[in-house]
């Protein structure tokens, strides 16, 4: 039957029509920047994080440059990164004229192994960006523990893991101030692009209200150079129907997610996605490794399965980042995976059929 990648049908659908009478709303309204359905998306998706604020945003990456901002962060200033992570975290790093340092991540998780981070800290070091990559909760109470003996801010990119949590608490309340995406295919996507910025801290929020906003809080008032990273009211409206479905939907991926660890596990070399006993894995993608990837992945288009690789070239491999002078090998983790990792499709709503055609070509391809 062929099986994309992505497919959003099965969950777009039942809510088309509430999100058509949403539009039809706002376009007969006057109201389409800074209104009524920011305010209520923004207190939404606060108490989604349990943190005070959520500052709703352009896209992910203006939320990641807005928080290290807010911060202070700039030139002379060293942020620790994942090397594995998506190039986003790091481009925000850049913005700010501070300079993205790798750490490798733990070989289990993929996510940011906590001894690689202290091994990365130097008098320089300012802030360090957790991500939580491909939906599991990083291990933040270690990562906290190591930034706050070494006095710095944790900002966490929470792209992938909208409602994760480590141990009870969700993801994007652990850092002083934290980013997210809702990118449409992210696990809590809009209509195009947005983001988002969580915190506790009211003063931060306060800056980043006026960051966003042209540097400006009082219209025609500029007490700063700021930007223009704000989100509408469409996207806004959109995310607060779509907001409400979000725990469905991500117990449906948990669900499929069962299924592929069930019947994949044992198969030909390939290792599966590995839960830590304290994380939540809300499995934004489910990511295999095989030393065959190539071979699969080829064998898998031939019949008609969608994948993606996340991610073919970690960052410091990037021509983005020549001027960093990084040779292969000098992050073996981070490169390792780049060559072994497959995502496989999943979505809200995929069937027990077709994750039955994906597993049964894996199989055979075995
Ligand atoms: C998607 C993503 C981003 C960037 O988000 P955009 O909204 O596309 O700018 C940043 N970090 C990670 C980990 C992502 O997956």
């Amino acid at each position: 039957m062929g099986i994309e990648f992505l497919n959003f049908e099965a969950f777009h659908s039942p809510i088309r029509d509430e999100m058509v009478e949403t539009f039809k709303e706002i376009y007969d309204s006057n109201s389409l920047i800074l209104g009524e359905h920011l305010n209520q998306f923004e207190r939404n998706y606060a108490t989604l994080s349990s943190t005070d604020q959520a500052i709703g945003v352009s896209n992910g990456l203006d939320a990641l440059f807005l928080s290290l901002k807010s911060l202070g962060i700039g030139k002379g200033d060293e942020v620790i990164v994942p090397s594995n992570t998506y190039i986003a975290t790091v481009l925000a790093v850049s913005y700010t004229g501070a300079k993205p340092v790798f750490a490798e991540p733990d070989t289990a998780t993929y996510n940011l192994d906590p001894n690689n981070l202290e091994n990365a800290i130097t008098p320089k070091t300012r802030a360090v960006i957790p991500v939580h990559l491909y939906g599991q909760a990083c291990e933040m109470d270690s990562i906290v523990a190591v930034a706050n003996n070494h006095d710095l801010y944790v900002i966490e990119d929470n792209a992938q893991a909208h409602g994760a949590k480590f141990l009870s608490k969700p993801t994007g309340s652990w850092g002083v101030v934290n980013a997210t995406s809702f990118y449409p295919t992210k696990n809590l996507g809009a209509l195009g692009d947005a983001g988002a910025v969580t915190t506790d801290d009211n003063k931060l929020a306060q800056k980043i209200r006026i960051l966003r906003n042209y540097g400006s809080s009082e219209k025609y008032i500029n007490k700063e150079i700021g930007y223009n990273k704000r989100l509408d009211e469409l996207q806004a409206a959109f995310l607060n129907i779509k907001m409400k479905y979000l725990k469905k939907w991500t117990a449906q991926r948990q669900v499929i997610a069962g299924w592929y660890n069930d019947e994949l596990n044992g198969i030909g070399d390939l290792i599966l996605p590995q839960e830590h006993p304290n994380s939540t894995h809300v499995y934004h993608l489910y990511v295999i490794r095989t030393g065959q990837r190539e071979g699969l992945q080829k064998y898998l288009k031939k019949h008609d399965i969608g994948t993606l690789i996340h991610y073919p070239i970690p960052p410091h491999l990037q021509r983005a980042y020549s001027e960093l002078n990084y040779k292969k090998g000098a992050f073996p983790v981070a490169e390792q995976l780049a060559n072994e990792v497959l995502s496989i499709p999943i979505w809200p709503g995929m069937s027990e059929e077709q994750a039955d055609e994906v597993i049964r070509e894996i199989k055979q391809f075995f």
